[in-house]
């Protein structure tokens, strides 16, 4: 492989990598951002749009003025650029603009709650609290497990809709780790859930912004029914992002807010609803976030999510092959070479706490990661082999140090170069812990 690439292509597409950060010693330098999982910067194409678009925006729908009909437009066509980029069924499916993946997920988590006592919801080991919790207590929800390494067992999927057979309404698993970076492999998921007539979700948080994501493949079987993602992990602002599914689904049932823009006909005595979306998207919309969204999906496609794809991996390869020849730092992912991932990485290092680690990166280097269980704690009990006993000590001793670990993410923009400057000081660290 060749990394004599230090910096990335990317780099000046994306808006703030040259800010200069205080460091411990009254220092200015570059900031080094590592926690791409948690949100990214935004693209500088975004950020133009938005401005311009300050210029001609306006509230939508039932303005009469210049503005408000153009802001209305955007708004509305924004949807087929959207079900586009995934390939969704741009005759079946709609696009909700919801804030984000968890409103996203709560969200259907109404529209399909049958009251039905017997139906299952089957998540996994892997989730992020924001695919796991909306669903219990509506559902009976069971987990898919995931195997020593922290991978989504296939054959233990199949062993619970078996289990569950003709109960399971819905399969929801994330695309993509926001822990381990592993990819799912959505589409065989999609084809056994299918097969016992179930649903599938795919939680594209993580995915979208780094991978292709293709809705309908050519074969029936392997349709993903829903996706959602956030903007603010794919270079756009934070507030907006998308739950898509078929039309059908939400035309049943009243949404769980309701009020302007969600019905058609009011009297004191009755309500017509409006069609999906309309019916669901309650109150003035988030306009702005819409059009910088679609800025930043105008950009990714024009960079091509494999070649970005491409460049994050090597990123990746070239960060796990330095960190896994360092000794004291325990890799808490690990794939085979060719084995589709993003470029997520969590370790930690023998003997000092993850959180005193990220507060060395960032005192000394100015470098960001996250620590901790990012939301995702089951997963982090099971990789860090945490026991259900331990886990209630940590319940009644509050201010119990946490377990968790580090964790890189990198986006489009991260260098060669940054990688070298975290390895060496990971080293520093592990020879001077102070
Ligand atoms: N799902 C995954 C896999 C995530 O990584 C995250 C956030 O980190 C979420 C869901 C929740 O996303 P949001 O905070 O944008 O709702």
């Amino acid at each position: 492989m060749n990394y004599k690439l230090t910096q990335s292509n990317y780099r000046h597409l994306v808006v703030g990598t040259e800010t200069k950060i205080p460091i411990k010693n009254g220092q200015f330098i570059s900031a080094i951002n590592f926690d791409n999982a948690a949100s990214t910067p935004p693209f500088v194409s975004v950020m133009e749009e938005i401005n311009n678009f300050s210029k001609m925006y306006s509230s939508i729908h039932r303005g009469t003025g210049y503005k408000s009909k153009l802001s209305s437009q955007l708004f509305e066509d924004a949807r087929s650029i959207i079900l586009k980029f995934v390939n969704a069924d741009p005759h079946n499916d709609t696009v909700i603009y919801v804030k984000n993946t968890t409103e996203a997920i709560n969200k259907l988590s109404y529209r399909l709650w049958d009251g039905n006592k017997k139906s299952v919801i089957l998540s996994t080991w892997m989730e992020h609290h924001s695919n796991d919790l909306p669903w219990r207590n509506k559902f009976q929800v069971d987990y898919v497990q995931t195997d020593s390494l922290g991978k989504l067992s296939l054959e233990n999927l199949e062993y619970k809709l078996n289990k569950h057979k003709g109960n399971v309404k819905l399969v929801t698993v994330t695309g993509a780790s926001n822990v381990t970076g592993y990819v799912n492999p959505i589409h065989k998921i999609a084809e056994l859930a299918h097969r016992y007539q179930a649903k599938i979700l795919v939680d594209g948080a993580q995915l979208v912004p780094h991978n292709a994501v293709n809705m309908k493949p050519k074969n029936p079987l392997q349709h993903i029914d829903y996706l959602v993602f956030s903007a603010h992990k794919m270079y756009a602002p934070f507030g907006i992002g998308v739950l898509i599914g078929p039309q059908e689904t939400f035309t049943r049932g009243i949404s769980e807010f309701v009020g302007g823009g969600t019905a058609e006909t009011v009297t004191h005595d009755w309500v017509v609803w409006e069609n999906p979306p309309h019916k669901e998207e309650a109150g003035s919309p988030n306009v702005m976030g819409v059009v910088a969204l679609v800025a930043a999906i105008k950009t990714l496609t024009a960079l091509g999510m494999r070649n970005i794809d491409h460049y994050e991996n090597e990123l990746t390869n070239y960060a796990n092959t330095k960190l896994s020849s360092i000794p004291g730092i325990t890799l808490y992912s690990h794939t085979a070479q060719g084995e589709p991932r993003i470029g997520v990485i969590p370790f930690n290092i023998k003997g000092i706490d993850h959180e005193q680690v990220a507060t060395i990166l960032s005192n000394e280097a100015g470098i960001a990661v996250r620590t901790g269980c990012f939301c995702t704690q089951p997963y982090i009990q099971q990789l860090l082999s945490i026991s259900p006993k331990q886990m209630e000590f940590y319940k009644n001793n509050e201010k119990a140090p946490r377990p968790g670990v580090v964790r890189l993410s990198f986006g489009l923009y991260n260098d060669f170069s940054e990688i070298n400057v975290l390895t060496h000081l990971l080293e520093r660290i592990i020879k001077h812990p102070k």
